[in-house]
């Protein structure tokens, strides 16, 4: 496997394309939108200074990855060459069902088609193609350059042989493959998600204050960051439908999510990619004001 093509560049397409770049492999990233493709290279270059300060990458090692990296707007002639093809572009189940159906007629046929869905059905996507077997989740963890895990996601149909390149794959870039079945949330967003809309519920009962409840599941419970502000880094929208497709997919009331999490989301408060969620970002992005419900 030498060849990746990533579909979607916004803040996990780009962790993902900066991963692959620097353990060698050659990386077109595609998105809809130029703008979204210039941000995500400048966001590369950043994250990859930040490696060369901690020691991790040096100056020729940043040149090289990023020489290996390429973008385009065009789906079709980005896929054409590829051996593996990564989406993560927003989720929604029609635009990815719809993302499958042109990669599966553009790629070619050998190649193997993954996605960072972080809860839709794998089987679902699959049936969009005529190569079920090939293809599979692969669920990264953000920020992709820094987290180990990878959680690897076995539709129905995905075959052995699949699953075994995906996951040499996953270990090739120095992350930890570990597998699961494909059921809504598969294992990781099933257990976090939960959480989460329990701690906006929390807050939505006026039980706690934003600063109260996330410092008591970093003080007492060790989490490296609170219930509220990890909500805020993964993006409001995108935690909001992960629960939607566990409420959906169990029909139990305990995924039901938070009507404060509807209303920010309706109101576009969406977190750290606006700037304004549970906390406010405006002023220091790193130590942001916790906000008052
Ligand atoms: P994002 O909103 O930051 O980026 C999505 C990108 O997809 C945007 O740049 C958008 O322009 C692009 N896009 C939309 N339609 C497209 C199309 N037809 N072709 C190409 N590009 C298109 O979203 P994100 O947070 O990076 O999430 C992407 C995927 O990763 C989702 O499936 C999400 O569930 C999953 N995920 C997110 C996280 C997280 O913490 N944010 C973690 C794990 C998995």
């Amino acid at each position: 496997m030498k060849k990746i093509t990533v579909i979607g560049s916004g803040t996990m397409g780009s962790g993902i394309a900066h991963c692959f770049a620097q353990y060698g492999f050659d990386i077109v990233l595609v998105d809809i939108r130029q703008a979204a493709l210039d941000l995500a290279l400048e966001k590369i270059a950043v994250n990859f200074d930040r490696q060369i300060k901690k020691g991790v990458l040096t100056l020729d090692q940043k040149k090289a990855s990023l020489s290996r990296l390429a973008t385009s707007t065009s789906l079709s002639s980005a896929v054409a060459q590829a051996d593996l093809v990564v989406e993560a572009a927003t989720e929604n189940q029609a635009l990815k069902a719809k993302i499958f159906q042109d990669i599966d007629t553009h790629a070619p046929a050998t190649c193997l088609l993954a996605t960072n869905t972080s809860s839709l059905s794998i089987t679902a996507l699959a049936a969009h193609t005529k190569r079920p077997a090939q293809v599979i989740g692969m669920h990264f963890m953000n920020p992709v350059p820094i987290m180990r895990l990878v959680e690897i996601i076995r539709g129905q149909n995905t075959s052995d042989a699949t699953l075994a390149a995906i996951t040499q794959l996953t270990t090739k870039i120095e992350k930890v493959p570990l597998v699961a079945r494909d059921y809504p949330g598969f294992v990781a967003n099933r257990i976090l998600l939960p959480m989460i809309n329990e701690a906006i519920e929390t807050l939505f009962q006026g039980v706690g204050d934003v600063e109260a409840i996330d410092e008591m599941m970093k003080l007492g419970m060790g989490h490296p960051m609170g219930p509220l502000r990890l909500a805020d880094f993964i993006g409001l929208d995108v935690c909001l439908s992960v629960l939607e497709v566990l409420h959906q997919g169990f029909g139990k009331d305990k995924y039901a999510p938070c009507p404060l999490l509807r209303n920010m989301v309706a109101a576009g408060n969406l977190g750290v990619k606006t700037q304004r969620g549970f906390y406010d970002y405006s002023t220091d992005p790193k130590h942001p004001t916790p906000l008052q419900f």
